[in-house]
């Protein structure tokens, strides 16, 4: 069966076709700019890439869009939009309702718009894609794939902020975390690789949204994103952890509100705050090696930040077999493994250099030190593939 996989953001919007069986992406792409002038669709196949430049009002527009160029006569790779068996979303938030991905219906909808409160910034995006599906393709059936769900299982001690418990069970203030699917997809191939699927692994999606997960015997156990993914590590432009008390500092320094606050924390702050230079690895790896001091400052703290992760996963889970590095950060940045895995030798894990210098070729690589008790894998994430399998699962 063929599964369209959709990725809605506010003015976005990814695809990928991907064939069941195979496991193969046929296409993929994007729409960028909706509803804004100069949108257009990146169209990549076997045969190359276009792009097509046209005015894209809406989500629906863009959905036709795509719809036509993957059975497009020159472009295309299906003869008619009824080989789509089925379409998968990626949606943001499932909350506490759902652990794990749904076919959508009706009821379903309605809860995944309730949830919006929870993500404000990209719910309504991913709301506003199921709408624009349903509205081209009424006959297909769609599927939601949920960052949070693979962290639904985490204990309560886990997932709880300590605060009045009635905020939790009223107002839903807990921990949720976030790149689920990706988690789930790396520590999945971790443990086929392993030949363990008990395995205790530590996966860190180190990207330009980064989070790190403790995934005991399949099940996640702790992650670093919390309430929303402005948690844990410092990221491109988010700071990570805080501590709360800043926020009313900085609206009393600085004149700003509440929102400002959190605007501030989200987009002007991570590595990009620290250094002045960029959110982006490679601009920070190249001002550094000229000897930026703030450049090289944002990627120690960086690294830093997440080895104390790894550190305190080992201890949730009483011990790590593995290490995973995934996302562009984690598949390509060779310094930053290397720096992340140097504090780490008193759990008995070691890296190979000439093994962690290799370049990423979309494989696993295995570059554990010949001496390492624990494996350290470089896993290439594929969270479209995960909401394919998902998706074919449910209505196969
Ligand atoms: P992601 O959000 O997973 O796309 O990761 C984006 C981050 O990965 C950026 O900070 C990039 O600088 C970093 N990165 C480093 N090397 C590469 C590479 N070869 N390809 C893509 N991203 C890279």
């Amino acid at each position: 069966m063929k599964i369209l996989v959709v990725n809605a953001g506010s003015s976005s919007l990814k695809y990928q076709l991907i064939d069941s069986e195979t496991e193969k992406a046929i296409a993929k792409g994007g729409c960028e700019r909706i509803g804004i002038a100069g949108s257009l669709l990146k169209h990549k196949t076997a045969k190359g890439e276009v792009v097509i430049e046209k005015a894209m009002p809406d989500h629906t527009v863009a959905v036709s869009l795509v719809l036509e160029t993957l059975v497009h006569p020159e472009h295309g790779v299906i003869a008619s939009m009824d080989e789509i068996g089925a379409v998968g979303h990626r949606v943001v938030h499932g909350a506490e309702e759902f652990d794990s991905s749904v076919v959508i219906t009706d009821e379903i909808m309605e809860k995944i718009i309730a949830n919006s409160d929870l993500a404000p910034l990209h719910q309504p995006a991913n709301v506003i894609g199921i709408n624009a599906c349903k509205a081209v393709m009424p006959n297909a059936p769609m599927v939601a794939v949920f960052d949070t769900a693979f962290h639904a299982k985490m204990p309560d001690y886990a997932f709880m902020y300590a605060l009045p418990y009635e905020d939790y069970k009223e107002l839903k203030v807990r921990r949720y975390g976030f790149h689920g699917t990706s988690h789930k997809y790396v520590s999945e191939e971790a443990a086929k690789f392993m030949g363990n699927p008990n395995a205790k692994i530590i996966t860190c999606h180190l990207g330009n949204g980064s989070s790190i997960t403790a995934v005991n015997a399949g099940v996640s156990v702790d992650t670093s994103m919390g309430f929303t993914p402005l948690e844990g590590v410092p990221m491109g432009t988010r700071s990570g952890d805080v501590d709360p008390a800043v926020i009313e500092y900085l609206a009393n320094k600085k004149g700003m509100d509440v929102a400002g606050v959190l605007s501030y924390l989200n987009k002007k702050s991570g590595v990009a705050g620290i250094s002045g230079v960029s959110s982006d690895f490679r601009d920070l790896a190249a001002a550094a090696d000229e000897g930026n001091y703030r450049a090289k400052l944002a990627l120690d703290t960086f690294c830093y930040k997440v080895r104390k992760y790894v550190g305190a996963y080992a201890a949730a889970m009483n011990g790590v077999d593995c290490i995973v590095f995934t996302a562009g950060i984690g598949e390509n940045t060779v310094s930053v493994r290397k720096d992340i895995m140097a504090g780490l030798t008193y759990l008995g894990a070691t890296i190979d250099e000439a093994k962690n210098a290799l370049k990423n070729d979309g494989t696993i690589h295995d570059i554990s030190g010949a001496d390492s008790k624990v494996k350290v894998l470089v896993i290439p994430t594929n969270e479209e593939l995960v909401i394919a399998r998902e998706t074919y699962a449910l209505v196969k």
